[in-house]
């Protein structure tokens, strides 16, 4: 645990700074979008599509920013949130990989309820899913698997990608980490490492230089007490609204 401490700390520093740039930056990249969408409803362009997808990808570097470097701010609710509906989803936003990446899913028990941060969780695994992709190059194949261990819903991603060297394994988490020349931004990895110590949950990877790279994710299942207890809660706002 001396291990996620640090990497807290480190986490801490960089985000005294970068929370309040990721900030100006966020607000006007999204209301540019928001105005580009209506421009294309009056002009047909294919140039939109690339427009779209460079801002999508400047809007989400910016959300792992956020995400990373003021977790403690993240005001996002705890609620009790399905783990597999999120594996699901999730890899649904790679549909268009699928071409290349054959996807294995083993859901073996659909039980896999946390309380948790959904959007939070949401982003870690699309930027575990993410990696996993980009770390295959041609063809290969990512395993999806989810279990239950004890009291421990856990998750499993393993790809058949290029895999990472052992001197590297260290760094994994650390912000701005990163091998990838031109695409990487190093916060992916920081954001789910940031996600999952919130959610007292344990990271675990394995990894071996051009065979693949496994996290595997346990996080502590939603108590029964609390999950009646959110749901009165939620019944009781409900009717107050
Ligand atoms: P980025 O993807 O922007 O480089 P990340 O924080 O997501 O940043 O990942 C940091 C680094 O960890 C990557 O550049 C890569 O070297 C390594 N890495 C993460 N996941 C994988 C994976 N599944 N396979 C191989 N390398 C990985
Ligand atoms: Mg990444």
């Amino acid at each position: 645990n001396d291990r996620a401490h640090e990497q807290l700390e480190r986490l801490s520093a960089i985000g005294q700074i970068s929370a309040g740039i990721a900030h100006e930056i966020r607000n006007p990249l999204t209301s540019v979008k928001g105005f580009l969408q209506l421009l294309q409803k009056e002009h047909d362009s294919r140039y939109w599509e690339i427009i779209n997808s460079e801002l999508e990808q400047a809007i989400s570097t910016v959300q792992n920013l956020l995400a990373v470097s003021k977790p403690e701010k993240n005001d996002e609710n705890w609620s009790s949130v399905n783990l597999c509906e999120i594996l699901e989803n999730t890899l649904s936003l790679f549909d268009h990989e699928m071409y290349r990446v054959k996807v294995e899913k083993r859901f073996y028990n659909t039980a896999s309820m946390v309380l948790g941060k959904r959007n939070q969780l949401k982003r870690a695994i699309f930027n575990l899913l993410k990696n996993a992709f980009e770390a295959i190059e041609g063809e290969g194949t990512i395993t999806v698997e989810h279990f239950r261990s004890d009291n421990k819903v856990c998750f499993r991603i393993r790809d058949t990608g290029k895999g990472i060297p052992k001197d590297k394994l260290s760094m994994l988490g650390t912000p701005f980490f990163s091998t990838k020349t031109d695409t990487g931004t190093g916060l992916g990895l920081s954001q789910v490492y940031s996600t999952f110590y919130e959610h007292k949950a344990t990271i675990n990877v394995e990894s071996l230089e051009h065979q693949g790279t496994e996290f595997t994710i346990q996080i502590p299942m939603i108590d029964r007490f609390l999950e009646d207890k959110m749901q009165m809660e939620l019944t009781i706002d409900n009717t107050m609204s």
